[in-house]
């Protein structure tokens, strides 16, 4: 079992074209208000970002927001939040937001989410952390990403117990309930002896 008090969502810069994003947005920010989970994230007030900030506020939840400076201006650093960490630079922002939290997930975004999210399941893989991490599947936006995972494991570059490190779900409330009763292991090692 796994509390989550703290989970940082990645999440778009963009809201992306069909509506049914941002409202996907909104649900986990009434959830995680409901739930006194506080939110950790990029900073930003527009996008998917802004929309999750604004709901979980709205709701009377706690928000913890970390900008680089130089991306304050043009992510908008969200003004109203319970707290915003200034760093320097992204590798600061990742560094920082993974300390933070109890728990990471990733909602539908660009470059930047995958990058982060990709981080995470490394740093998790070199066993730097063992905090369960998943991805919000909403309308099959990451079917092709899930494809690809298997690909690598059919083709020898990615290990079954290291893409198993990623949970995935179609629903917040699902993927919520697999990363917090699923037992978290630690990694031992990258790459076991022998292993192929
Ligand atoms: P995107 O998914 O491309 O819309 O980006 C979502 C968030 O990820 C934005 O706040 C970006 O500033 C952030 N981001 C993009 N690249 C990085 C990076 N290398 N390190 C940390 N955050 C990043």
């Amino acid at each position: 079992m796994t509390e989550i008090k703290s989970l940082l969502v990645y999440c778009g810069a963009h809201e992306g074209f069909h509506p049914k994003f941002g409202e996907a947005a909104k649900g986990l920010g009434k959830i995680l208000a409901r739930e006194k989970i506080k939110l950790i994230y990029g900073g930003g007030s527009i996008g998917l970002m802004g929309i999750l900030a604004n709901e979980v506020l709205k709701n009377g939840g706690e928000v913890e927001g970390v900008i680089p400076d130089f991306l304050n201006v043009k992510e908008i650093g969200h003004k109203s939040l319970t707290k915003l960490h200034l760093v320097k630079s992204m590798h600061e922002r990742k560094a920082v937001m993974e300390k933070l939290c109890d728990a990471a997930i990733a909602l539908p975004g660009g470059f930047g989410t995958m990058d982060e999210i990709f981080e995470m399941l490394t740093w998790k893989q070199l066993g730097l952390h063992k905090k369960p991490i998943g991805i919000l599947n909403q309308h099959g936006y990451y079917n092709h990403f899930v494809l690809q995972m298997n690909r690598m494991v059919e083709e020898g570059f990615l290990t079954v117990a290291n893409r198993d490190l990623l949970f995935v779900a179609e629903t917040i409330p699902e993927l919520l309930a697999m990363m917090m009763t699923t037992e978290q292991t630690a990694q031992e090692m990258w790459i076991q002896p022998g292993q192929e």
